[in-house]
C-alpha cells in the first residue's frame, strides 16, 4: 500500500507569545490521496497561508504530526526539508516568483540543477513541460516581456518539471485576468486529469468548482470538507467554445 500524499494529523500553529499569541491553526487533520485535487477555502485571516507554508514545508507546526509521501517531515533538519521541498513539491505563487533577466527555458531548468540531472536532461524536460503549458514559442522570453497570465504558466511548468509528488498553488489566480485565469485552471484541469495530486489554496468560488474536494477553513480550523463533481470543473476554455 502506498502512503497518502499528505498526512496531515491534529496540526497547531501559534505565533508569538502571551498577550501577542494568535492560534492560527487549531488543530487541522486532513489526508490528501494521489491524484486529488483540492481547493482550500477560507476568509483573510482564516489560516489559510498559514497552512500552506506547513504543507509546503516552508514552516514548521506548533505541535501536531505531518508526513508528506510517507516521510515525517518534523522528523528532518533544515537541509533535509530543502532537498524534501526540491524534490516533491512544486509550488505555484500569486506573484508567479519568476527569475527576472532569465529566460522562461532557464527558469523552468532551475529547479533541476540541484536535483542531479544532466543538462541535456535538463533541456528536454523544460521543453516538455513548457510545451505542456502552451509556451514553446515564448522560451526564450525573460518574464517582464510575457503577459501576467503567461508568467503563471511559465511557473507552472517549473513546479511540474521536477514531476513532484504534490502541487502546491497559493491564489495562482489571483493577479490575473478572467482570460489568463481560465488559461491557468484549464491547465491544472489537465494535470489534475494526468493524475497529478493539486492543492490549491484560493478564496474565489469560481477557482474552487474545478477541485473534486473543497476544504473550508474558519478560525484556524476545518468547517467543512466535502467532494464534488469533476463536472462542476469544466474549464472555461471549453465554456467558450460551446456559448
Ligand atoms: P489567511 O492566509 O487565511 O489570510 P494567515 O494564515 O495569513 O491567514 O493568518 C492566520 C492568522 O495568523 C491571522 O490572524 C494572522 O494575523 C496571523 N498571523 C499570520 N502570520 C503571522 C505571523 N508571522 N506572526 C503573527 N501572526 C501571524
Ligand atoms: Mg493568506
Amino acid at each position: 500500500m502506498t502512503a497518502p500524499v499528505l498526512s496531515v494529523q491534529d496540526i497547531v500553529k501559534v505565533y508569538g507569545q502571551g498577550d501577542a499569541e494568535v492560534r492560527a491553526l487549531r488543530g487541522i487533520s486532513l489526508t490528501v490521496e494521489r491524484g486529488d485535487y483540492v481547493a482550500i477555502m477560507g476568509a483573510s485571516g482564516s489560516g489559510k497561508s498559514t497552512l500552506m507554508n506547513i504543507l509546503g514545508c516552508l514552516d514548521v507546526p506548533s505541535s501536531g504530526r505531518y508526513l508528506i509521501d510517507g516521510t515525517d517531515v518534523g522528523a528532518l533538519d533544515e537541509h533535509q526539508l530543502a532537498v524534501l521541498r526540491n524534490r516533491k513539491i512544486g509550488f505555484v505563487f500569486q506573484s508567479f516568483n519568476l527569475i527576472p533577466r532569465m529566460s522562461a527555458l532557464a527558469n523552468v531548468e532551475l529547479p533541476m540543477a540541484y536535483g542531479g540531472v544532466g543538462a541535456a536532461e535538463r533541456r528536454a524536460r523544460a521543453l516538455a513541460a513548457l510545451e505542456q503549458v502552451g509556451l514553446t514559442d515564448r522560451i526564450h522570453h525573460e518574464p517582464n516581456e510575457l503577459s501576467g497570465g503567461q508568467q503563471q504558466r511559465v511557473a507552472v511548468a517549473r513546479a511540474l518539471v521536477t514531476s513532484p509528488a504534490l502541487l502546491l498553488a497559493d491564489e495562482p489566480t489571483g493577479n490575473l485576468d478572467t482570460k489568463s485565469t481560465g488559461d491557468v485552471l484549464a491547465i491544472l484541469d489537465e494535470l489534475s486529469g494526468s493524475g497529478r495530486t493539486i492543492v490549491i489554496i484560493t478564496h474565489e468560488d469560481d477557482v474552487a468548482t474545478h477541485a473534486k474536494r473543497v476544504i473550508r477553513l474558519v478560525d484556524g480550523r476545518i468547517v467543512e470538507d466535502r467532494r464534488q463533481a469533476p463536472a462542476d470543473g469544466l474549464p472555461p476554455r471549453m465554456l467558450e467554445v460551446t456559448s
